[in-house]
């Protein structure tokens, strides 16, 4: 077998750009699906797939997944970017998709087949306040979730910054969210007790030090994990974490090498490894660094919000079927649009994701249907200009 083409396709069925890469074969009918999804540059990845790996890999053996890899991440010379690793992503999973076609089986089988049944997931309660927030909890755990997701008026609330014109951007004031969200978990617990898991993602929103006084000071709520405590460039201070609070910690999904996520591995910083799989590359780096954490009592919790299409939710679900070392999962629930474009979206139902057991990930692209909805406007993203209420810009 060949490869014939790679092709990058651009669709928006949610108002977020989705990019989805098909890897042809010399095998009528026989094709590949990945997921390349870096939707706040998507246009620059769907060019990098068209531009460079297509000539790059026409003519080469699909089955060589792993050489292949290697290639495509050596040959821009510079490497480990996530313009780049989202392109390779494509490539990647789609290979894995056809392997499990060309076999006749899940990709789960190709990877030591199935740990469990089904992966649980969780869901995103928001609100403005305490009780909005146990409103939204509440639904969620009745309609069977098991792990809920709590934030509160998008990091303590927009403030008015203290100058206006030359800074725009969405101001907030990280003291008043870290004051907020103890309070927060207090009232949820005392209202539902311990037996439904609770998390929160800090979203790299505070200064060091006083990420570590909100990771003590939410002990006594038990989370399941406390997402992304600090930025991806002060690996450092996770040492100092560690030392000083027992909570548990989920971290990576803006990591896109593997020095980044290595020490915190294996000097066991961290208790979730949390990557957005098509950044760090696609499933190939993805499965290396999840049997990594195995080694070292870590668990995973791969990324699944909007912008990871449902190609890519379906590999992360093979994924967490496949290994010993699963968490949790993160989930979107599709609108019809989204379905009536892939066929074989994984299924949600009683707080877990389901694979329906179809060859390679189980889904299909319906491209007259993606056609529907272009990417229209890439307009400058407003949500990553986060400030502080003297207008200095933070990670968002
Ligand atoms: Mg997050």
């Amino acid at each position: 077998m060949k490869i014939t083409r790679v092709r990058a396709f651009l669709t928006a069925p949610e108002g977020i750009g989705l990019v989805i890469v098909r890897v042809e074969t010399d095998v009528p009918g026989l094709y590949g699906l990945g997921c390349a999804t870096f939707t706040w540059r998507c246009t620059l990845v769907a060019q990098a797939v068209e531009e460079y790996l297509d000539p790059l890999l026409r003519g080469r053996d699909p089955s060589h997944i792993e050489d292949l890899w290697q290639l495509m991440t050596v040959n821009s010379y510079w490497r480990n970017g996530p313009t780049l690793n989202n392109a390779i992503s494509g490539v990647d999973i789609a290979l894995w998709d056809l392997a499990g076609k060309t076999a006749g089986k899940p990709v789960y089988d190709l990877w030591g087949g199935k740990n469990r049944p089904a992966a649980m997931f969780y869901r995103h309660a928001d609100g403005r306040d305490p009780q909005e927030v146990l409103d939204n909890v509440l639904r969620y755990q009745s309609e069977g979730a098991l792990v809920v997701r709590c934030q509160q008026s998008g990091y303590g609330g927009q403030v008015q910054p203290k100058w206006d014109g030359d800074f725009p951007g969405l101001y907030y004031d990280p003291d008043r969210y870290a004051r907020s969200i103890p309070k927060l978990f207090d009232y949820i617990r005392s209202q539902i007790g311990f037996d439904l898991h609770l998390l929160h993602d800090v979203h790299e929103r505070l200064a060091p030090i006083d990420a570590m006084r909100l990771a003590k000071e939410l002990e006594p709520y038990r989370l399941f994990f406390l997402e992304d405590p600090l930025a991806p460039e002060q690996v450092e201070w996770f040492r100092r974490l560690r030392q000083a609070s027992a909570t548990p910690i989920a971290m990576g999904e803006q990591h896109i090498n593997p020095v980044e996520w290595r020490p915190l591995i294996v000097e066991q910083l961290i208790d979730f490894v949390r990557a957005h799989i098509t950044s760090i590359g696609g499933a190939t780096p993805a499965r290396k660094m999840a049997l990594l954490a195995e080694n070292y009592g870590v668990r995973t919790a791969f990324q699944g919000p909007g912008d990871v299409s449902p190609v890519g939710h379906a590999a992360n679900l093979h994924l967490d079927l496949s290994v010993h070392n699963y968490g949790v999962q993160e989930v979107v629930v599709w609108s019809e649009q989204a379905r009536a474009i892939f066929p074989g979206t994984p299924e949600l139902r009683d707080g877990h994701v389901w694979p329906n057991g179809q060859p390679g990930f189980g889904i299909d692209f319906v491209e007259a249907e993606a056609a529907k909805y272009p990417v229209t406007s890439v307009k400058p993203i407003e949500w990553t200009q986060t400030r502080w209420p003297d207008g200095t810009i933070w990670t968002p």
